[in-house]
């Protein structure tokens, strides 16, 4: 006798547990961010995209979105303002009533080396890059305890890992989203939340079009793969860990063999 097991088939709708989530992209208006706001609502997410200055791109954005189908919302806060923050998880609330995935992408460069780094600079990017991911992860914390689900991704960097000449000023704030994380994920693991970062190397956009040609020659001859890397490569890191039920306090390097 033969026993035929039947076997429930998954629906493609629940087979991609992003359909229907509630996603805020902090510096969504601009490079990495708006793909990784794009990718995302192609998987069916609702998308906040958060900007501070850059208006027409995070419209732009939007339109994308809703030109494929999807469902997207700007939303104007300087991460770097608690209020601001906290107004940007009100309005995410307020329009769709709840807040799934928090990815903490906003982030600045003010690159000088220490000796002539000035006291406005350093804290320029402490408070954008640094201080916005204690501003908007304590604004939707309770939110995500409450239904005991959540997903926040850090978008840290290379530079927080191995530094970088001219930026102890970011690669403090990029390192210090790594503790932030990985502290984090071991406070929240009981409660359905993962905390993660993702570390991408040299990547195409408007931050490393301001490197230097002579000097991104030069990094991109000491990346083993010979290329800088794309924001649709960061964005499938972002969209793996949002999928990951079971993979907490990582961070995931997206860098081309830079950094090991
Ligand atoms: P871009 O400069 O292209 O975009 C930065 C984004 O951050 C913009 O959307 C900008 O919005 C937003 N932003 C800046 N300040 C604030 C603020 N105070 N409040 C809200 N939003 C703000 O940067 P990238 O796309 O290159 O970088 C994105 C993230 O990835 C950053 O955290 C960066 O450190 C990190 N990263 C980038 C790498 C690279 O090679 N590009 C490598 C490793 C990490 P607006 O224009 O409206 O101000």
């Amino acid at each position: 006798m033969t026993i035929i097991e039947k076997k429930r088939v998954q629906t493609s709708e629940e087979a991609n547990k992003l359909n229907g989530k509630v996603v805020i992209v902090t510096g969504g208006s601009r490079g990495i961010g708006a793909t990784i706001a794009k990718e995302l609502a192609k998987k069916g997410a609702n998308v906040v995209i958060n900007y501070n200055t850059s208006f027409e791109s995070a419209e732009s954005v939007v339109d994308d979105i809703q030109q494929f189908g999807g469902s997207a919302l700007a939303c104007k806060a300087d991460v770097a303002n608690l209020e601001e923050a906290q107004y940007l998880i009100e309005k995410t609330k307020s329009q769709f009533g709840k807040v799934d995935i928090l990815v903490n992408n906003a982030g600045i460069t003010r690159d000088r080396t220490f000796r002539k780094l000035s006291e406005e600079e350093w804290n320029e990017v402490i408070n954008v890059n640094l201080n916005s991911i204690y501003h908007t992860t304590s604004a939707v914390i309770n939110t995500m305890l409450d239904q005991k689900y959540g997903r926040i991704i850090n978008i840290s960097s290379i530079i927080g890992q191995a530094g970088g000449f001219g930026q102890t000023n970011y690669s403090a704030s990029k390192a210090g989203m790594i503790g932030f994380t990985k502290s984090l994920a071991l406070e929240t693991a009981k409660s359905g939340i993962t905390v993660n970062a993702v570390c991408p190397g040299y990547i195409e956009t408007e931050m490393s079009a301001a490197i230097p040609d002579n000097i991104l020659e030069s990094i991109v001859s000491r990346i083993p793969m010979k290329r800088l890397g794309s924001t649709s490569e960061v964005a499938e890191a972002v969209i793996f860990l949002a999928n990951s039920d079971y993979i907490t306090g990582q961070c995931l390097n997206v860098n081309g063999g830079v950094y090991m």
